[in-house]
């Protein structure tokens, strides 16, 4: 209840956004729009019942690595981090992050010789390196991680 009213404080709504949801509408970026071009375009709509939104806002600051987004596949659920909703996050960054999401949906696991599941697999660095602004996103990312740590 506290995050909550907390939300609201830091992000004043006119009276008709407060019935959007917020799980998927940050300050500064939509998940669902963005979700839904991304399933159009990449995936032929095949991402059915998903559930985009950003995660739980925590106030310690990542220590040694910094997760951009997670996929629960058998609840169909995407979530991202919510430090992505900044304004120096280029769009095409945060659609970058989904696009990897959605596509562990449609690449299979494979387990490994050594008997560990592995979720990027050849097939799937194969299909990421597919998205148009895969380079000019991991370029990006060398060069902004430290933005997140802060
Ligand atoms: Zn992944």
């Amino acid at each position: 209840m506290a995050k909550k009213t907390k939300r609201k404080a830091v992000h004043p709504k006119l009276p008709m956004q407060q019935q959007l949801n917020l799980e998927h509408e940050g300050q500064y970026f939509d998940l669902r729009a963005i979700f839904d071009r991304l399933n159009a375009r990449y995936f032929r709509g095949r991402l059915r019942n998903y559930k985009v939104m950003w995660g739980r806002r925590r106030k310690r600051l990542p220590k040694e690595y910094f997760v951009f987004g997670t996929i629960q596949e058998e609840d169909r659920l995407i979530r991202i981090n919510p430090r992505l909703d900044q304004p120096f996050v280029p769009l095409w960054f945060l659609q970058y992050v989904l696009y990897h999401e959605m596509l562990h949906s449609v690449v299979p696991d494979e387990i490994g010789s050594d008997g560990r599941r592995r979720v990027h697999t050849d097939e799937f660095n194969r299909r990421e390196r597919e998205y148009p602004s895969y380079k000019r996103a991991r370029r990006w990312e060398d060069e902004n991680l430290a933005r997140f740590f802060r």
